[in-house]
């Protein structure tokens, strides 16, 4: 992480910042048709944070409206690439240039420390706006194999207009995620993004027309699931919905898609990873991973790993250090303080389910061995502590349930057998890893996991190379690398027949 700012430093920027926000529609800050509004409350003190429109079917007609226009019109997919890869280069640059502010704006609306927003959240983003803006100029068409009397084009064309739906844990990156390759592709958006974190969203939406962005070809709607995600997957003219978020919301996003207009469908949804540590691993190596893994980010993270399956014998010794490197490494602390490592859950009902979550396992026969309880309740914030839940069996609640929480529920087994049946057992599909010094049985085991990414011997490894999404309930399509671009696009033949 790269700032080392005091907590005095971020409280000033935090007195200069515009808080009350419009919509972003057409290239410019626009009130709710209904000139309704709502209040943010802040996780990291429970006191009222930024004032935004509260839209409804009314502003996502005029959102659609504008990109449509934006899109017909051509004025973005038709620029020459070179000068469409030229502006999004400058919106990574320009979002790298106003780090900090972003940093705190995401900061504000979901409590996590204000070092990892702009080490990891503000960095990913500025990455992901740079890596697809750096292939619109490498970005070939095909022509297919005819007889000699005929040339056949495979054209590889934009949808038209994209929504983007996101959510509360990591907004800006999932942003860029969607962003990068829609835009990148000749798509114009329109991204609502989760009600509690709409501040980073709109400033980005800034930063792109001062890149030379059209206006017209990002535009952020803000405001609740059903009155502003709802119109909008259900929306006649938007081609394609790209969502993630849970897999409850994402069944009726495609159920939207099937009762409008078959809008294409993409979704990343929610995950229940398992960590599985057999005992021949290297012990630290497997308990830092599985401690900053499922702790980072307030476990707060779709493939956090919540999970953790241990061979019986080193058991005791795994929880033991896992426990060492919470308490070494994972302080957690209001998230202006440079030593904060994680900070706030989002609001007070999701720690209250993260709690009621807890108490389910404890009751199922869980026992808690430390941590995930409140803390620092005096601050008014949200925050719970990381913590473990041994005796844990798979079919108890908490190793069932998604609990974007700091807690860990680990889980015995005998035989590699066992652990596979067991690390399979889940609806989701998003992620998982294997530790072991066998390297025969890590590949065995990792073609065996049912998932979107395994990792062997560390955990939450990637960069923007390597595609992200998950089998399962924990959706389809792929976010990141030059894959992501396909699911914005489709073919379209052009068959010429000579003389
Ligand atoms: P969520 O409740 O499903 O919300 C996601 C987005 O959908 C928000 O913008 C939300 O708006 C909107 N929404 C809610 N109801 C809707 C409806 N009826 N129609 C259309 N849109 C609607 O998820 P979340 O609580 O924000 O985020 C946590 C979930 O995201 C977890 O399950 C996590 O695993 C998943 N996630 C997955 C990935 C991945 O890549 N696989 C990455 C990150 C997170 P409101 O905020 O206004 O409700």
């Amino acid at each position: 992480m790269t700032n080392q700012h005091s907590r005095a430093y971020w409280e000033e920027r935090l007195a200069g910042l515009l808080l009350a926000r419009g919509h972003f529609i057409d290239g410019r800050g626009q009130p709710a048709v209904s000139g309704r509004t709502f209040t943010r409350t802040r996780p990291m003190d429970g006191q009222p944070g930024a004032v935004l429109a509260r839209g409804d079917a009314a502003d996502v007609d005029r959102a659609v409206a504008a990109a449509r226009t934006a899109f017909a019109s051509g004025v973005w997919r038709g620029k020459e690439p070179l000068e469409k890869k030229r502006i999004m280069l400058r919106w990574a640059e320009l979002i790298r240039v106003h780090g900090e502010e972003l940093a705190l704006l995401e900061t504000l609306d979901v409590g996590k420390p204000v070092q990892a927003s702009l080490g990891v959240d503000v960095r990913l983003c500025a990455e992901g706006i740079q890596y697809y803006g750096e292939m619109i100029d490498k970005m070939y068409d095909e022509i297919a194999p005819t007889g000699p009397k005929a040339r056949a084009l495979v054209r590889k064309v934009p949808l038209g207009v994209v929504a983007a739906i996101t959510p509360w844990n990591y907004p800006m990156i999932i942003d860029a995620w969607k962003l990068g390759p829609a835009i990148a592709a000749g798509n114009s958006v329109v991204l609502k993004p989760a009600e509690q974190s709409s501040l980073s969203a709109l400033r980005l939406a800034e930063l792109a027309i001062e890149a030379g962005l059209p206006a017209g070809v990002f535009n952020v709607v803000t405001g609740f699931g059903e009155e502003v995600g709802k119109p909008l997957a259900l929306h006649m003219d938007v081609d394609m919905v790209a969502f993630t978020g849970s897999t409850e919301v994402g069944k009726l996003v495609m159920g939207y898609a099937a009762q409008s207009n078959l809008k294409r469908v993409a979704l990343e949804l929610g995950g229940k990873s398992p960590l599985v540590v057999f005992a021949d691993a290297d012990l630290d190596a497997a308990a830092s991973a599985a401690a900053w893994g499922c702790f980072y980010n307030s476990g707060e993270t779709c493939h956090a790993a919540t999970r953790l399956l241990v061979q019986r014998p080193v058991q005791d010794a795994l929880i033991e250090k896992i426990e060492a490197v919470v308490r070494r490494e994972i302080v957690l602390a209001h998230p202006f303080e440079p030593s904060a490592q994680i900070g706030a859950l989002i609001e007070a009902e999701h720690m209250d389910k993260v709690l009621g979550l807890v108490a389910a396992g404890e009751k199922d026969g869980g026992r808690r061995v430390f941590g995930a309880e409140r803390v620092l309740s005096e601050t008014g914030g949200y925050y719970v502590s990381p913590g473990v839940i041994t005796d844990v069996t798979n079919d108890m609640r908490i190793a069932r349930q998604e609990i974007f929480g700091p807690v860990l529920a680990a889980i015995a087994f005998d035989t590699e057998e066992e652990a596979l049946a067991i690390a399979n057992d889940t609806i989701y599909g998003l992620a998982g890893a294997v530790f072991t010094r066998d390297m025969d049985r890590a590949h065995r085991f990792s073609e065996g996991i049912h998932a979107g990414t395994v990792w062997i011997n560390t955990y939450d490894m990637s960069n923007f190379a390597t595609p992200f999404g998950g089998f399962k309930q924990s959706g389809f399509g792929r976010d990141r690398s030059v894959h992501a671009i396909d699911k914005y696009c489709d073919y379209k033949t052009i068959w010429q027949q000579f003389g």
